[in-house]
């Protein structure tokens, strides 16, 4: 797996506001019912034993992840183009939930709206710039190719990642 170890590398820090850590006050313990996550000490976590703990008496809210998500406010645009990630489509995608999963250690609320594949790209919609940002800078560091990234209105990290092969090994892989 070309997985990159992530040791040693500061993590990149947040450069939109995000409305949906701001409009709402959440008294503490809350639970968020659709994800489980616990808003504990000003910071929303996914804690067992903490939910175990509060779970009778805290208040039901959806996090701001689980908001985002049904609202579909999408913090972060990644588009994977060219030839080449067509080629290792699964390792792709595998690279791509890793970077989810690691976030989500430091922040419980960078998650993965959607993933899909539109014609010949893979778009990949995010919860967080961060996690955006995160993604498109792994898939550079496994794969090379060309990165773009660029904060749009101040709303949304747009990430783009492109490589294409040989015309001539595009004939050799299939
Ligand atoms: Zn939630």
């Amino acid at each position: 797996m070309p997985l990159s170890r992530g040791t040693g590398r500061s993590d990149p820090k947040p450069k939109l506001s995000d409305p949906y850590l701001l409009v709402k006050a959440y008294q503490e313990p809350t639970v968020c019912p659709s994800c489980g996550l616990v808003f504990h000490k000003k910071r929303w976590l996914r804690d067992e034993h903490i939910l175990s703990e509060v779970s009778d008496v805290a208040q039901k809210h959806k996090c701001p992840a689980c908001r985002k998500i049904d609202d579909h406010y999408v913090m972060g645009q990644v588009i994977v183009s060219g030839n080449f990630f067509l080629t290792i489509k699964d390792e792709m995608v595998n690279l791509i939930h890793n970077q989810e999963k690691k976030e989500s250690f430091r922040n419980p609320l960078a998650r993965i709206m959607s993933l899909k594949f539109e014609q010949n790209n893979l778009v990949v919609e995010t919860t967080t710039d961060n996690l955006a940002v995160m993604i498109g800078k792994a898939i550079q560091r496994s794969y090379n190719g060309e990165l773009n990234i660029n904060f749009s209105n101040n709303k949304i990290a747009r990430v783009d990642w492109s490589r294409n092969l040989e015309p001539s090994k595009v004939k050799r892989n299939k």
